[in-house]
This record gives C-alpha cells, structure tokens and sequence, in this order.
C-alpha cells in the first residue's frame, strides 16, 4: 500500500500549536512536524540560555504532538531535502522570520525546492505587522517609535484563531534530543531554572493569565521597578520562541480592559511595549546591518576602549555599583534581566566603560534566555544613541541615581548582592561613600567582600562626551 505523502512542516520560531496560521487549519494528509537544528553557520547559533529553553521546549512540543516532532540536525536545505526524499512530500510550510540571515536562508532554500516542484508557502505567526505592511506617506519604513506605532494602531489587527485543526503526524525516525546536549552539563548552571521557567505553549499560557490576573493592573507604574518581580509579565522567551502568539496576547489585554481588570493607561502601556517588539522588528528588516553595525553612521568613528579585563568586571556583576551588578547577576542566575535594569547595565558598559555595544550584545545573546536578533540589537543601539529614535547619546545614566530612583528601598540589590545585605538603604546603592563605621557594622570591607567602583562615573561621563564630540568632529571634517 502507498503512503499518501505528507505535508512537511519546518518549526522555526513558532513553537505553538494554538493561533499557529498552520495549525489551525485541518490538512488533508499527514504533517511531517519538523525541527531542524542547524549546523552551517548560514544563521547565528543559538546562545547558550536559548539552548536551555529550545531544549525544554522542543521536549514539550513532542508531547503536545503525541512523539511525533521531527529532530533533524544539519544545513536547513540538506534535511529538507533528505525529508522530501524520505518521505515523497510535495508541500513544505513554514513561519516568516526577519532577521537578514534567516531571509536570506529562506529566499534560496525556496528557490531551489520550487525549482523542483515543490509547493513553498511562507506564513506569519510571529508579528502584529509585518515589516512592509508599515509606511510613512512617503512610502518608506519608519524611523522613530511614536510616529510608527501611531499609524500601527490605525492598521486591522487580526483576531486570533483558536481552532485547531484536526491533523495527523506523519512518523519518521528523529534525532534524540538529548544528543544534542542543548543543556549545559558540566557545570550546570542553569540548574534551577526549571523552577522559574516553563518552556512551552502551556507554560506561555499560563504565564499569561497569571499576568493579565494579577498584575496586569498597575503595570504602567510598577514596570519600571526591578524589586516588583512580577511586575512585567516575562513573556519575551515565549514571545521569542513563538509558544505564545502575539495576536493572542493583544487581544487578551483588550479584553482585560473591557473587564475592567486594569485601566487604559496600563493596557496601552503593556501594548505600546508590544509596540516596541514590533518596531524592533521593522527596524531590523528594513535595516539588516543593525545587527552589528550602528545605524548613526557617525559611530564608525567611535574610539571604542579595548579591555577585556573591564568586560570581564562588568559581565560578571564585579563593577561596584551595584545595581549594576545585581542585573548583571540577575541575568547570569536566571537568564533574564528586568528591562530598566537592561537599560542601566547598558549604558554602564557603553558610556561608562566605553566598550563597543556590539560586546554587551553578544553577551545578552548568551545568557539570555529572550535573546533575539531584533530586539536585543535595537536596543543596544538605542541605550548607545546609536540606532533609530535612540536615548541621545549626551543622556548617560548615573547608576546611583537610577538604584535610588527605581531601587528606592535596595531590595532589588540585596536580592542578588548578598555581600549587601546588610547595609543599610541609605547606603545601598554607593557602599564606597559609607562611613567606615556602617560598613564595619556591615561586615564589608570594600575590595574584599564587595568591589571599590570599577571606574569614577564622574570622569568616565565626561570621558564619553569627549568621545562622541571627537566621533561626531571626525565625521564633519
Ligand atoms: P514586558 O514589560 O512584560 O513587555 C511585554 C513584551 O513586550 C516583552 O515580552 C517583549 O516581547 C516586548 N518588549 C518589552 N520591552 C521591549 C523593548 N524595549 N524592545 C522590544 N520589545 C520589548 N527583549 C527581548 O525580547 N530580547 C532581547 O534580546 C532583548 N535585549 C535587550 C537588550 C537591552 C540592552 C535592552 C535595554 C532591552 C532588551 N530587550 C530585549 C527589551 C526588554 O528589556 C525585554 O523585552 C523585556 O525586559 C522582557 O521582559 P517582559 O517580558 O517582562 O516585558
């Protein structure tokens, strides 16, 4: 008997059955539900926290489709090719990605499978609106987040689509997950976080009604503070990884609102940050090289220090001022970093240490577990002054007076900085100016148990302006 050939699926960044274009559909014939761990260098490889979630998350889409998802490691064009032949498909889907690698990836794989004879067809399961759905009157893409987001709101939304369809999975023999130690080993440091996170489409959910139940309401005013820590709703892995659909997730909140569960402001808050996922993501396809290059041409001319050593201080959450060094442990302990906290690291690395923001993005792209291509780039440049609609460079945060401001209480700091504990909160976020008595009383001597400042902020503010006046003179002249 002959096996009806089956559609093939290609899951990417849509780990979700629910709202899915695909999936809510009803296939005529089998889908061949497939991963493809790819291992050609023609996209960027996976940072070392994605791996953890990606792992955990595959774990669960297998449940989801009853053991039928399709491991595949190797160049994306190869399996796909090796599956067809294996399996007689005719018809490949997948989800749209944006990020110039991948588009590029997709533009020839889809080539060569049309060119022989394939159906290819190409969905949206990530985005609101899609980067060429967005134009000024001039038709060209947009530059600066409220103008953009203005005309967004003017577009259709469409309503999610909770159907599933009623499909079958095709079976096929598939790589072990384990072999692809996509967890660290040896040493384990992501070893609690199986308490904190729950990868996967039921996880997202659930993350998302404990959210919009409690603590939707407030969230325009509690967002901004680091110590509140459910304040944000931490959906961005689950946003990243598609196991939540944005869609989903917008709809949701208007909801919420006609409910009367929060106010305008904080559903048009929790939106408008959805908004900047989506302007990231505009700005990122129209302007590939935002990846790595700044998009205000006059940073070529940045004198960037060189000094792995200060890095070393700074990735470790070893600089001194600590709020900097509770984010910096934050994220190295859960993979995730509260997004005023993300700003004031930043800046720290940026301006007051003067390394290349290219830097602190790959390190983010490591140790996060919402690492994306998009986001993580336009907001680097951003916190530089380099990038679209950006914090103007001149604007450089004092690290003491963000802690004092959004840690008013230091509790946020003394979550991650235990050497700190005992200080007291007038002190908390500038131990070097404590009166050696409270820090005795402390049980801190600074250089032993907790770093003197890496670097004056004083000096290293008026470093940075000097900096970008040379930069910016350089492109004059
Ligand atoms: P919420 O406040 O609950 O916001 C809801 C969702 O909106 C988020 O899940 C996220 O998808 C989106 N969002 C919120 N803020 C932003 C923003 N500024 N830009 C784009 N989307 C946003 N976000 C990532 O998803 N991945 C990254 O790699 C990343 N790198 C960053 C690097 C720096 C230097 C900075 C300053 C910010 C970065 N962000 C990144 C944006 C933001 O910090 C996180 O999206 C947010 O902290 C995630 O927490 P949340 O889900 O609780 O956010």
């Amino acid at each position: 008997m002959t096996q009806i050939s089956p559609i093939i699926f290609w899951f990417r960044q849509d780990l979700r059955l629910q709202d899915h274009p695909f999936f809510c559909q009803s296939h005529d014939r089998p889908i061949v539900a497939l991963f493809i761990l790819e291992t050609d260098n023609q996209t960027r490889g996976h940072g070392s926290a994605s791996r953890w979630w990606l792992h955990h998350s595959l774990q669960t889409l297998d449940q989801t489709l009853g053991g039928r998802l399709i491991l595949r490691a190797g160049p994306a064009l190869d399996v796909l090719q090796q599956v067809i032949e294996e399996t007689g498909a005719q018809e490949v889907h997948w989800s749209r990605l944006y990020d110039p690698r991948s588009i590029e990836r997709d533009k020839k794989i889809m080539a060569t499978l049309k060119k022989q004879g394939q159906t290819v067809c190409s969905h949206n399961s990530t985005l609101l609106f899609e980067p060429w759905t967005i134009k000024t009157l001039k038709g060209e893409h947009f530059k600066v987040f409220t103008p953009f987001w203005k005309n967004c709101l003017k577009q259709p939304i469409t309503p999610p689509n909770n159907a599933i369809g009623k499909n079958s999975f095709y079976a096929l023999s598939s790589e072990i997950l384990t072999h692809w130690k996509l967890t660290p080993n040896k040493p384990n440091w992501a070893k609690d976080w199986g308490d904190r996170w729950q990868p996967g489409e039921a996880g997202a959910k659930k993350r998302c009604e404990n959210f919009i139940q409690n603590h939707l309401k407030g969230y325009a005013e509690n967002r901004d503070f680091p110590a509140l820590n459910a304040a944000t709703s931490q959906l961005s892995a689950a946003l990243h990884w598609g196991e939540a659909s944005v869609q989903t997730i917008w709809f949701d909140i208007v909801e919420a609102l006609e409910k009367g569960i929060c106010s305008h402001l904080d559903a048009e808050r929790f939106q408008a940050e959805l908004g900047w996922r989506e302007f990231s993501h505009h700005l990122l396809y129209h302007v590939p090289h935002l990846v790595d290059q700044p998009m205000d041409t006059r940073f070529h001319a940045m004198q960037w220090e060189k000094n792995p050593s200060d890095f070393k201080q700074w990735s470790r959450g070893m600089t001194g001022y600590p709020i900097v060094d509770a984010g910096m442990r934050q994220l190295w302990q859960t993979g995730w970093m509260h997004n005023r906290v993300r700003m004031i690291v930043a800046s720290f690395l940026v301006k007051d240490l003067l390394l290349p923001w290219q830097e602190g993005e790959q390190w983010f792209w490591d140790t996060l577990v919402d690492a994306d291509a998009a986001n993580n780039a336009a907001s680097w440049q951003w916190v530089a002054g380099c990038g679209a609609d950006a914090s103007p460079w001149f604007r450089i945060f004092n690290p003491v007076l963000q802690g004092e401001k959004f840690d008013p209480e230091g509790d946020y700091v003394r979550a991650f900085v235990p050497e700190l504990t005992k200080l007291p909160q007038k002190w908390i976020h500038k131990p070097w100016l404590a009166p050696p008595e409270v820090l005795q009383h402390s049980g801190i001597v600074l250089g032993r148990d907790y770093p003197a400042p890496m670097i004056s902020h004083d000096f290293a503010r008026k470093r940075a302006l000097s900096a970008l006046s040379d930069a910016t003179h350089a492109t004059e002249t």
